[in-house]
């Protein structure tokens, strides 16, 4: 098997707290653009392997291959500068910056002056922000506050705030929670518009969702691959039943 033939190729991937392995020997791979969906049961080791792969947690053993790097051995501002853009849970905006502002700062070329917010508007910068404001829902928004949106236009921007650094590989933890149902249909529909340019690993609970949106579903148990393949083929597996969908 050649591995840089996947976008993203973890192999025996394993981080000890303690003595604890939060995640235990852990292969899984992706292939371009495609949409992945994690589940599992809280605790599983789900965000554990998101923080592994941007290099926010050390591995204890294992490997990270990720368009021929290997990201066990990097920091975590060569991983971003690699191509992995991660959301965590919890949206962080910057909440007296309007959207427009929010997606200006995160432009890559914008991060040696921000904090001043002075740098020029040069037309990549506007087009590019114009362009993820629409892909976001929130072109009609641009001049809002960001402190003003809801919480899901709040996920979209954050989303929004990665998708202009045009990361290769995308990563949202339980992108839909709090959502409304609406808006979970929406982030739906975001994520396939995603998935032409970018591969995307989720973690999500919500099985509507994940039916919604996933190529293939890897399900964690203990820091490990209980099952793995279609929606249809993990939610009939016995194991996951067992563990994870019966409750
Ligand atoms: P999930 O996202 O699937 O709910 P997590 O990856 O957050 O699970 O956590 C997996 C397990 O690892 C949990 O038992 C959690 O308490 C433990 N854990 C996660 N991060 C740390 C850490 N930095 N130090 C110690 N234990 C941790
Ligand atoms: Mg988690």
């Amino acid at each position: 098997m050649n591995k840089d033939q996947f976008l993203l190729a973890v192999e025996g991937l394993t981080v000890s707290f303690d003595g604890f392995k939060a995640v235990d020997d852990l292969s899984f791979y992706l292939d371009p653009k495609e949409i992945r969906v994690i589940i599992g049961p809280n605790g599983a080791g789900k965000t554990t392997v998101l923080d592994l792969i941007c290099g926010k947690t050390r591995a204890t053993s294992g490997s990270i291959r990720f368009r021929g790097k290997e990201l066990t051995k990097m920091k975590e501002h060569q991983i971003v500068h690699a191509g992995v853009g991660r959301k965590f849970q919890n949206p962080s905006v910057f909440e007296d910056l309007t959207v427009f502002e929010n997606l200006e700062v995160s432009y890559p070329e914008g991060h040696t002056v921000m904090g001043s917010l002075a740098f020029k508007r040069d037309t990549a910068v506007m087009e590019a922000v114009e362009e993820v404001a629409g892909t976001i829902f929130l072109k009609d928004l641009l001049d809002q506050p960001a402190g003003l949106l809801s919480h899901g236009q709040k996920q979209w921007l954050e989303i929004g705030m990665l998708l202009i650094q045009k990361p290769d590989l995308l990563m949202l933890d339980e992108p839909v929670a709090g959502m409304s149902v609406a808006e979970r249909r929406q982030t739906a529909e975001l994520l396939r518009v995603i998935t032409r340019d970018h591969t995307v690993l989720v973690i999500e609970h919500d099985m509507q969702f994940v039916g919604d949106i996933a190529d293939r579903v890897t399900v964690m148990h203990q820091g490990k691959v209980l099952s793995e393949g279609s929606i249809e083929h993990v939610k009939n597996d016995p194991k996951v039943i067992e563990v994870y969908l019966g409750h």
